[in-house]
């Protein structure tokens, strides 16, 4: 029955050189055939060709191998790539290639929809399903690598868990993807590249600082009032902006790694200079920089970007303060492919 069968890639490398070993094989048949699954990205056993027949048959009777399937693909008129990804339960997440002239960036998922339930967030539409595994997070970051190798001659250069989900709920298993992909045994890429951005889980930003894990974080901010925040991102009455604040600190003092915070300007929400000041505030505890990120409108229309010289009053008081601040314009918006856009509509 396939369903008693093991999904062999949530095997370490050691357990599987041991498996082969208890079968009274050479551990070296692990190594081997974790190339094959890791580095080589097989999606059956047939496509191991160096390892015998009979030891394929062998694979084949134990385990299962649950490949992500990209289903559709869809390519924006900026360049943007949409990949609808169907998971082997038949699920469906969706992972972003977003092309720029220096580099090309993966934006993946951490988990089948998102039990946070951010208003303006069209994922939240979707209720959690369930996490993903190691591998398949790994899969949708290979997946489009290979796109971009395909469609803009380099390798991907940046990753960002700005997909579907909050990965700091999905902890474990992020933390096994990041190790494969930053590991030689899977796509060696350095940590620096990677940035998780999270809503703000206070104890769960305190155990990656713990576990020295060297990627960036990013926090989608949006209010530094918690009244404000709380209407608009209802899990901050659990993780008030005070706690948010420390667990942000000790990130900093193990870390020594600069902030983002990610934050989008509403008409009628968070547009007046009150808002611009607590952010200011908020700003000052742990050195940081702000993202002004592009309201993508989801179907409700409850939320409006605000005016441009909303805008430009956040940019020139972070400014005056010293605060680095970006302008994040949105990508692949023609196939709901931008920020806060995802939830599966095409599949
Ligand atoms: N749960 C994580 C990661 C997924 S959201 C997090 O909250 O950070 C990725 C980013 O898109 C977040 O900064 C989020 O606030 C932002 N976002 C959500 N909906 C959006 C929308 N409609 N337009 C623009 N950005 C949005």
């Amino acid at each position: 029955m396939k369903n008693d069968k093991k999904d062999i890639r949530a095997l370490t490398k050691q357990q599987l050189q041991e498996f082969f070993v208890a079968q009274g094989d050479k551990s070296f048949r692990g190594s081997q055939v974790y190339e094959w699954l890791w580095n080589k990205g097989a999606h059956s056993f047939e496509d191991m060709t160096n390892v015998s027949k009979e030891t394929r048959k062998m694979l084949q009777d134990n385990f299962v191998i649950n490949h992500i399937r990209v289903d559709l693909m869809q390519r924006s008129s900026d360049g943007t790539i949409k990949n609808a990804v169907k998971l082997h339960d038949n699920l469906t997440v969706e992972s972003v290639l977003i092309p720029t002239p220096k580099r090309t960036t993966a934006c993946v998922s951490s988990q089948v929809g998102c039990s946070l339930d951010c208003k303006f967030c069209a994922t939240a539409t979707l209720k959690r399903m369930r996490n993903l595994n190691p591998d398949e997070i790994y899969d949708q970051v290979v997946a489009i690598d290979n796109e971009s190798r395909l469609y803009f001659d380099k390798p991907l250069s940046n990753i960002v868990f700005m997909g579907m989900g909050e990965p700091l709920m999905n902890y474990n298993n992020v933390m096994k993807a990041v190790e494969k992909i930053t590991s030689k045994d899977g796509l060696g890429m350095s940590p620096k590249r990677i940035t998780i951005s999270t809503s703000g889980v206070p104890k769960m930003i305190k155990k990656l600082a713990d576990d020295e894990a060297k990627i960036k974080l990013a926090v989608s901010l949006h209010s530094a009032i918690d009244e404000i925040r709380t209407q608009i991102m209802p899990f901050n009455a659990t993780f008030p902006l005070q706690d948010l604040k420390e667990a942000l600190e000790y990130w900093y003092a193990k870390t020594k790694s600069r902030i983002t915070y990610e934050y989008i300007v509403w008409e009628g929400i968070n547009d007046q200079p009150k808002d611009a000041e607590a952010l200011v505030r908020f700003c000052k505890y742990v050195p940081c920089k702000v993202n002004l990120i592009e309201y993508n409108p989801i179907d409700d229309g409850q939320f409006q970007q605000a005016s441009s010289q909303a805008t430009h009053m956040y940019e020139k008081m972070l400014e005056q303060n010293g605060i680095t601040v970006t302008v994040r314009r949105s990508r692949g918006k023609d196939i709901d492919a931008a920020c806060g856009q995802l939830a599966n509509k095409s599949s």
